[in-house]
């Protein structure tokens, strides 16, 4: 692709290192390379530097720096999380979860259904929405801990982490958000929160792949889930990875610059993009269109594969992905878009755009200008979309939706 123009909307993947960040980091590279756990002032400058990331991370969030654990991604926080709380409460072996999180979550929780512990699995509505009442009766004497993402990565619906936080304090339960892709865009104030951990991920918010941090409320019992040396207060161990640190610092402080922009510039580009592709016939977009990331936007296209759509979007320099696990060769529809009851005919079609302040509005009109005829085209090669047709032209009063 170098060369070519790319139209980068795939930023609930991954996301551009910024610029500011790149540079924060290279020096770490290079002349400061000192260890920040050794006695001399070499490593000691380099630990004060750990130490400013750490606080620029807490001042994103609304925490104390002592709060901050750095890790190596958002799945190893989520793991560390749900291992502490099991841990730390030997007693107890049930959790709570739902069936719409992300795999680092999920196939965690499925993984200790396996070994003889008990999770509920929460069912969502077809908007994406989880039923709290049915959320506060899940929890039980030993439930050791109620772990529910803050917003989804394929549909962007956000949930209320906050009141669920207060569910689980009432309780007396513990409450992990996974917020990997919510931090950045939604305004938090952990501090005002009953919030007990938290996980995000570097490279959502414009620092590189390989950093992660979890938020760990004072007075949470801790568990590590890396057991070694004594770094990050002997919550995490193994030698820091100073530049993703830095990294991470410097993205948490454009993140917070950027919150605004987040929702206003970039979500006007979304609500754009996603009039123009609703244009197209049989197309709907998936989750609660309210409470929703600004960024995201899931759009079924019926009858044709998300996978055709992606190829095609990619030789136009569009980058997207679709919501069917086809990484795992089944072409089964994502198991996020299955649990709000998408039909199947609009789950396999379905591409999730994710936009970022890189986004501008020639972006929008690119994509606008080539996927009506992507769609046509494929549409006129499926034997779904002929039936369709004929099923429409033959229903008495039929009315185009
Ligand atoms: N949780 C959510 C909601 C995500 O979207 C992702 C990544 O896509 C993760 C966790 C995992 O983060 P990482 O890639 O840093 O391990």
């Amino acid at each position: 692709m170098s060369g070519e123009r790319v139209i980068y909307m795939d930023n609930n993947a991954t996301s551009q290192v910024a610029p500011e960040v790149v540079a924060a980091m290279l020096p770490f590279f290079a002349e400061r390379y000192g260890n920040p756990s050794s006695m001399h002032n070499f490593g000691g400058q380099v630990a004060a530097k750990v130490d400013a990331a750490r606080a620029q991370v807490a001042e994103l969030l609304g925490a104390s720096p002592e709060e901050i654990v750095f890790t190596s991604c958002g799945t190893e926080s989520d793991n560390t999380a749900i291992s502490s709380a099991l841990a730390s409460q030997p007693g107890k072996r049930h959790i709570v979860t739902t069936r719409v999180e992300h795999p680092a979550v999920l196939n965690t929780c499925q993984s200790l259904a396996t070994q003889g512990y008990d999770v509920t699995f929460l069912k969502v509505d077809r908007q994406g929405n989880l039923d709290l009442e049915a959320l506060a009766e899940a929890i039980r004497e030993d439930t050791a801990l109620v772990s529910v993402m803050w917003a989804n990565n394929e549909t962007g619906v956000v949930f209320p982490a906050e009141e669920i936080a207060e569910i689980c304090a009432a309780k007396g339960v513990l409450f992990h958000t996974d917020a990997v892709q919510a931090v950045g865009k939604v305004p938090m104030n952990l501090s005002n929160t009953a919030i007990s951990m938290l996980a995000l991920s570097g490279h959502k918010l414009h620092a590189p792949k390989g950093i992660g941090v979890l938020y760990v409320r004072k007075g949470t019992p801790f568990v590590p889930f890396m057991k070694g040396g004594h770094q990050e207060h002997g919550r995490r161990a193994g030698t820091e990875n100073v530049p993703y640190i830095i990294g991470m610092g410097a993205a948490a402080q454009l993140a917070a610059q950027y919150l605004e922009e987040e929702n206003t510039r970039v979500r006007a580009l979304r609500d754009r993009l996603e009039a123009g592709l609703l244009e197209v016939e049989a197309t709907m977009v998936n989750g609660d269109l309210e409470r929703r990331l600004p960024n995201t936007s899931s759009v079924s296209f019926e009858y044709v594969e998300g996978e055709s759509i992606l190829l095609h979007l990619s030789s136009q320099g569009i980058c997207a992905s679709s919501g069917s696990a086809c990484t795992s060769g089944s072409l089964e529809p994502s198991h996020v878009l299955r649990a709000m009851g998408v039909p199947f005919t609009a789950a396999h079609g379905s591409i999730r755009f994710s936009l970022s302040i890189y986004n501008t509005d020639e972006d929008v009109d690119h994509v606008l200008e080539h996927m009506p005829g992507i769609i046509e085209q494929l549409r006129t090669m499926s034997p779904f979309w002929s039936k369709y047709q004929q099923t429409k032209c033959a229903t008495p009063g039929y009315v185009e939706p």
